[in-house]
């Protein structure tokens, strides 16, 4: 099988109402790229590319322009299940992870496809769902208890909140979701690297285990690697990696450093490639994993979910919830979300059926 043609459309689904998680996170709408790779065997293979301005440095006009300029005329003739061929074409180019990780999904989408197979079944088969969490939106106390209530009720247990600007506040939170949801639920918190410094979030983050966080993500930043050891030797629970794990050899590294204790996987950011190598390294150091999200709509959801389904490493809740915030979506079919989780169908590929008609209407240029 070879590839004849890439394509990037650049598309725009309002949300819900805004959302504000945290310093990093202001959105009305989810402004993506949907990447697509064309075969001469009549398969097409999709991916998602959420732009993570912010965090990665790129944008939906630069996705864009990798995958048309760059990525296009590299692809075009090459094998979509030569993986560990074209990443070293994909390798020389600097940062763009975003754009990089789209292409490798929707390679490994066209070759599932074609052999008839479930992504969730070719790169493992573990189960077929997920269990999915969901993240608090920053409001009052209050507002934040109900908004947890009202998604226990529709089967999701895990809660996850964003922390690190107002350490007092953090304590507070946890202590009330606590209170009013019991001792089943799993919570824990995303400081985004916010803490001030570490002796301020090992003060914070002890009075949050007392009430039962599982776990703290990025509580400080990468560069500090001090201050992240000397927090994670003070703390009885794990610290999950994101910012500090955006590669394999960052993985390594840190299993190095001895600092986390797990690790948060994006799909969208390292493609299935380099989440299967994180995946490895994850299960050799004993880290328990998670599908972390950068905003998925339902193509990008059902990417990360055949993943987090198809590994047995990820093992905790998955954050790729985001499509609930939708007004409307791509795929002709919604996502399969039933009691809490995503149960994956045994359709080939990732499962997306793209409504073109949507694609028309949400596309931009
Ligand atoms: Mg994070």
């Amino acid at each position: 099988m070879k590839i004849t043609r890439v394509e990037a459309i650049p598309y725009r689904i309002p949300l819900v109402a805004p959302v504000k998680w945290g310093f990093a996170g202001y959105m009305e709408a989810a402004e993506h790229v949907l990447v697509m790779v064309h075969t001469d065997e009549g398969v097409t293979g999709v991916a998602e590319a959420p732009a993570r301005p912010s965090i990665y440095g790129e944008s939906i006009a630069s996705i864009t322009y990798a995958v048309r300029n760059w990525f296009e005329p590299m692809f075009v003739g090459l094998d979509p299940a030569h993986n560990e061929k074209f990443w070293v074409q994909l390798d020389r180019i600097p940062g763009n992870n975003t754009a990089k990780g789209a292409i490798d999904l929707a390679c490994y989408d066209a070759v599932a496809r074609y052999r008839g197979v479930p992504l969730w079944e070719m790169l493992g088969g573990a189960s077929d769902r997920v269990r999915l969490s969901w993240m608090l939106a920053l409001r009052p106390v209050s507002e934040m208890v109900r908004e947890a209530e009202s998604f226990l009720a529709k089967g999701i247990k895990a809660f996850k909140v964003k922390v690190g600007l107002e350490p007092q506040k953090d304590i507070e939170v946890i202590k009330a979701l606590r209170e009013n949801l019991g001792d089943e639920v799993l919570l824990y918190a995303d400081a985004n690297m916010a803490y001030e410094d570490t002796n301020i979030a090992i003060r914070t983050i002890q009075k949050m285990q007392d009430h039962g966080l599982a776990f703290i993500e990025e509580p400080l930043p990468v560069w500090d690697r001090r201050g992240r050891l000397k927090l994670a030797g003070s703390l009885s629970i794990p610290i999950m990696g994101d910012e500090s794990v955006f590669t394999p050899h960052d993985v390594a590294r840190e299993i190095e450093l001895g600092a986390i204790g797990m690790i948060s996987i994006k799909a969208p950011r390292t493609g299935y490639t380099y989440s299967l190598k994180i995946s490895h390294l994850a299960e050799t150091a004993g880290f328990p994993c998670l599908m972390g999200t950068q905003g998925e709509t339902g193509v990008g959801t059902l990417a990360s979910a055949q993943f987090g389904a198809a590994r047995r490493i990820v093992s905790y809740p998955s954050e790729i919830s985001f499509f609930l915030f939708l007004q409307d979506d791509l795929l002709a079919e919604p996502v399969p979300f039933k009691d809490g989780s995503i149960v994956l169908s045994d359709s080939p590929g990732n499962g997306a059926k793209i409504d073109q008609k949507k694609l028309k209407k949400y596309r931009m240029e």
